[in-house]
């Protein structure tokens, strides 16, 4: 049997909004170094998902776990400090400032966050998110695909273990999904990181994923190879709402 090294473990995990619940009693673990999809219907509680494990939300119960040790109450600034980052569904970016500000703004917030210079260099950065020649360049002049690199650059110069993305590939076209894709891999394959990305575009997530976790109405479906997710009977029936 395959031996499999849990990086972040979630134990039955609720999120209450008031008296709604956006997750309900959730649990899961996610292996180190593995590429992990997110998907389920809109409102089905992904973003939620993501914030409870970024720090972006607190649990209102269960337990987060990273690396062994309980991170449930912890700010995001701590779990970035642990190696925890995370992109954003719109790109958000500090956009009068140049696309090398925006790189060295991420390795900042990431050494103040750890007490500790980051293991990534600016080097690596830019080979992997090829940004190299747009260095002076100022982030609002970027296009959508370029800002979204800028934005997983800037994640990545915080020196994390982990990096959660909410829907990358949001507005991207065919050529240019394929080209943030390969960006991806790269990341895991050439640096280690663990990626958990949340997209409903299943056909990409099938394309990169390791495993596809599958959620509905804030309750854990299933969680398995993208091939076996994506011909389940009961996860088409969720993706075509009968
Ligand atoms: P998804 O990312 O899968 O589209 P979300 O996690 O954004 O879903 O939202 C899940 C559910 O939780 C939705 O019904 C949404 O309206 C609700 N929700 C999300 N954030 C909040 C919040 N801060 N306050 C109240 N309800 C929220
Ligand atoms: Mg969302």
């Amino acid at each position: 049997g395959s031996f499999r090294m849990s990086h972040m473990s979630l134990e039955n995990v609720t999120m209450k909004f008031g008296p709604f619940r956006a997750l309900t009693d959730v649990s899961f673990h996610i292996d180190r170094g593995e590429i992990l999809g997110v998907a389920g219907p809109n409102g089905a509680g992904k973003s939620t998902l993501m914030n409870v494990c970024t720090g972006g939300l607190r649990a209102s119960e269960g337990k987060v776990i990273f690396d062994g040790k309980t991170i449930t109450p912890f700010s995001r600034h701590v779990r970035c400090g642990l190696g925890i980052a995370q992109t954003f569904q719109v790109p958000t970016l500090l956009s009068s400032l140049t696309v090398g500000e925006n790189l060295l703004a991420g390795a900042l917030f990431g050494r103040e966050a750890r007490g500790a210079p980051p293991g990534i260099s600016l080097d690596e950065i830019l080979s992997l998110t090829k940004l190299g020649d747009l260095l002076e360049m100022e982030a609002a002049r970027a296009d959508l695909l370029t800002r979204k690199r800028i934005m997983l650059g800037a994640a990545l110069a915080t020196g994390p273990e982990m990096i959660f993305m909410d829907e990358p590939l949001g507005g991207l076209n065919a050529e240019e999904i394929a080209d943030f894709l390969d960006v991806v891999r790269h990341v895991r394959d050439t640096l280690g990181i663990t990626v958990v990305m949340v997209e409903h575009k299943t056909r990409a997530l099938a394309e990169i994923a390791d495993r596809i976790l599958i959620i509905n109405f804030g309750e854990f479906v299933m969680l398995d190879t993208p091939e076996i997710v994506l011909n389940d009977d009961h996860v088409v029936e969720i993706y075509l709402g009968k």
